[in-house]
């Protein structure tokens, strides 16, 4: 059977590899407003790509909308709990403007985390339709002789 080990919790908060765990995803700081959105290519530990397709960060805007209006709906209520809700419609703004990095570097470390391995499962893994892999599915090389 393929190991299917991933990266857990801790790999994620720390923007490392979905796979190993180990290799950065970001090249630049967080911090640095020129470059919090550089994406390397690859993993530098196990060579996994970031990228299997062309525009496969797309989809890590449905992510960062879901984690600002989560970010919207938390600060509001605790605003609210705190008795400061008159200054919400200026905090939250402020709030989401200082998140922006965190937002869109977590955004596309859900992409890679979540959409990565269900999408792209031969690609994640490293699987290949090995001889191995054929048997596990039920497709033997019998079965296609049999088709035949
Ligand atoms: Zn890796």
């Amino acid at each position: 059977m393929a190991d299917k080990k991933r990266a857990g919790v801790w790999a994620f908060i720390n923007s490392r590899c979905p796979r190993c765990g180990k290799g950065k995803v970001f090249s630049g700081s967080m911090f640095n407003l020129k470059t919090f959105s550089d994406t390397l290519g690859e993993c530098s530990k196990c060579k996994l790509s970031y990228e299997p397709e062309t525009g496969f960060f797309f989809g890590a805007m449905y992510w960062s909308y879901a984690l600002i209006v989560g970010s919207i709906i938390v600060g509001t209520i605790s605003m609210n709990m705190l008795g400061l809700f008159d200054y919400a419609i200026y905090a939250i703004p402020m709030l989401i403007i200082l998140l922006l990095p965190l937002v869109f570097r977590h955004s596309r470390l859900l992409m890679l985390y979540i959409i990565y391995p269900l999408m792209y499962t031969d690609k994640f893994y490293g699987t290949k339709r090995d001889e191995n892999n054929l048997e596990e599915l039920g497709e033997s090389d019998e079965d296609i002789e049999e088709v035949k």
